[in-house]
């Protein structure tokens, strides 16, 4: 589990000796926050929670431990297709890393090849290896930008995310139905107008008898 895996690596910066000292679990952490909030987490219904919010929370951070750049490069096909692929209305499911609560919404990724196509499978996959991380919605759409940038290497790469955040919606900082719109544009993206505007104008459209 990558969280043993980051643990294992901070002892060992430590010496030999720090490693046999226990680090609390995510679940022995979890009871200490029941408990601070004036729970009983010994109750029925409370009773296997820690171990529960243990393993969804080393789900939800199992990107750390995934080599983005294997996954693209693994899967590249020399082609003689120039024109804009997109993947657009990505299912995508974070957790901002200021309240630990979950932001959601959708990604689409577009880019202009070189000569070499990413497997499409790969692309929402990429979106999750950078989702399942602690994240601001800011640096998730600039890394699978920068990703497909350095691996795919094509002519340009767009990248748009729509989201709600649960730390805005739940508290009332914001209405119930504001969504934050990010988007990041490298190279023939950032440099042509007409390219952007095409990438745009493709991911508003509606699916046809598709969706
Ligand atoms: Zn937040």
């Amino acid at each position: 589990m990558p969280s043993n895996r980051r643990r294992t690596n901070r002892n060992e910066g430590n010496g030999g000796a720090a490693a046999a000292v226990r680090q609390p679990a995510i679940r022995d952490h979890v009871r200490a926050v029941l408990a601070a909030i004036g729970e009983d987490p010994a109750r029925e219904g409370l009773e296997k929670t820690p171990e529960r919010v243990e393993k969804a929370f080393s789900f939800l951070t199992q990107g750390y431990a995934q080599d983005v750049g294997a996954l693209l490069t693994q899967a590249l096909f020399t082609v003689d297709y120039d024109e804009m692929v997109i993947i657009k209305d990505i299912d995508v499911f974070s957790m901002c890393e200021h309240h630990l609560l979950p932001f959601f919404g959708r990604a689409h990724v577009a880019y202009l090849p070189k000569g070499k196509v990413v497997g499409l499978s790969k692309i929402p996959r990429l979106v999750d290896a950078f989702a399942r991380r602690l994240q601001v919605q800011e640096r998730l759409t600039v890394q699978i930008a920068e990703a497909i940038q350095q691996h795919v290497k094509p002519r340009g790469v767009g990248v748009v995310i729509e989201a709600m955040h649960l730390c805005m919606i739940m508290r009332g900082v914001e209405k119930q139905n504001s969504v934050a719109v990010t988007s990041c544009m490298l190279g023939g993206f950032r440099e042509k107008l007409q390219t952007r505007e095409e990438f745009l104008s493709l991911i508003k459209k509606k699916h046809g008898g598709l969706g």
